[in-house]
C-alpha cells in the first residue's frame, strides 16, 4: 500500500487525454503518479486503460485503481476515500522501465473512456426513472457494473418490476435522449473529491465519469431478471449514435 497522494486531474480536466507525470511510488506492478488523468475503478465503473511513454519505451497499463487515503464522511453522501494514491497496473515484466522520480507521458484510451462515460450516464437515467415509480429505490442497490457497452444494477427487493413498468422506464429514457437534456456534474463546496450528478431536478452522489448531454446516448434497451427471491437485476445496453464522433476526442 502506498501512502502517497495522487492529484486527480480527471476531476479538473475531464477531457485531457495526455499528460506529463512523475512516478512517485511503485508497489509490485502498480505505478503511483504525482497526478493522473486515468479514472480508477469505482462505483461499478471499470478503470481506465492507456499507456506510458517512459525512457523511450511504450508500456501499457491495463487497469486503474484507487488506494486508501482519508475516509470522508459527509451527510447524505456515501462514505468515500479521498486524498488517495491512484494505482496504474502494468505487466510484471515491464516494471524494470520505471524508477521513482522518473518522468513519463501518459495517454488514456479515449474511445473506451467515452463509452464508459456514456454507459455510466445511461444507467443513471435508468435509476432516475425507476425512482419516479419507486421513490428511494436507490437505497436497494447492492451491486453495480458499468462496462463500455452497457451497465447493470442489482437491487434487493421482493417486489419485481412488471413488463409494462420496464417499458415505461425504457420509453422515458429514450425520449429524454432525443430531447438532448443537459447533464451536470459538480463537486461539494468544501470537498473537491465529493461529486454529484444532475439531470433535470434529479441529483445523486457520484464521482464517476459522465457525458454532459443525453444526446450522446444511442437508443437504450433495458431488461430485468430475478436474482433469487429477494433480488432483481436491471441491465441496460445502448447503441452508438452519430453524436459519438462529436464527443470522442483524441
Ligand atoms: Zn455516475
Amino acid at each position: 500500500m502506498s501512502t502517497k497522494v495522487t492529484d486527480k486531474y480527471y476531476y479538473k480536466e475531464l477531457y485531457l487525454s495526455k499528460l506529463e507525470v512523475t512516478i512517485i511510488d511503485i508497489i509490485d506492478n502498480k505505478i503511483v503518479l504525482d497526478k493522473t488523468i486515468a479514472f480508477p475503478q469505482g462505483g461499478g465503473q471499470e478503470g481506465d486503460r492507456g499507456f506510458f511513454i517512459i525512457n523511450d519505451q511504450e508500456v501499457a497499463f491495463h487497469d486503474t485503481q484507487k488506494g486508501v487515503g482519508r475516509t470522508l464522511y459527509i451527510d447524505n453522501f456515501p462514505t468515500i476515500q479521498v486524498d488517495t494514491p491512484i494505482y496504474h497496473l502494468i505487466d510484471n515484466d515491464k516494471i524494470q522501465y520505471f524508477s521513482i522520480g522518473d518522468k513519463a507521458i501518459m495517454k488514456i484510451d479515449t474511445i473506451r473512456r467515452a463509452k464508459l462515460s456514456i454507459s455510466h450516464s445511461a444507467i443513471h437515467l435508468v435509476l432516475m426513472y425507476i425512482e419516479e415509480i419507486f421513490p428511494n429505490y436507490e437505497k436497494r442497490v447492492y451491486g453495480a457494473s458499468i462496462k463500455e457497452d452497457g451497465a447493470r444494477l442489482d437491487f434487493r427487493t421482493q417486489e419485481k418490476f412488471k413488463p409494462e413498468q420496464m417499458q415505461e422506464i425504457e420509453n422515458k429514457i429514450n425520449a429524454l435522449i432525443l430531447k438532448k437534456e443537459l447533464i451536470k456534474t459538480f463537486s461539494h463546496d468544501k470537498e473537491k473529491e465529493a461529486w454529484y450528478w444532475q439531470c433535470q431536478d434529479y441529483i445523486c452522489a457520484c464521482g464517476g465519469t459522465h457525458i454532459d448531454n443525453t444526446k450522446y446516448i444511442g437508443k437504450v434497451k433495458i431488461k430485468r431478471k430475478n436474482l433469487g427471491k429477494n433480488g432483481q437485476r436491471i441491465s441496460m445496453i445502448y447503441e452508438i449514435n452519430n453524436f459519438f464522433q462529436e464527443y470522442y476526442y483524441e
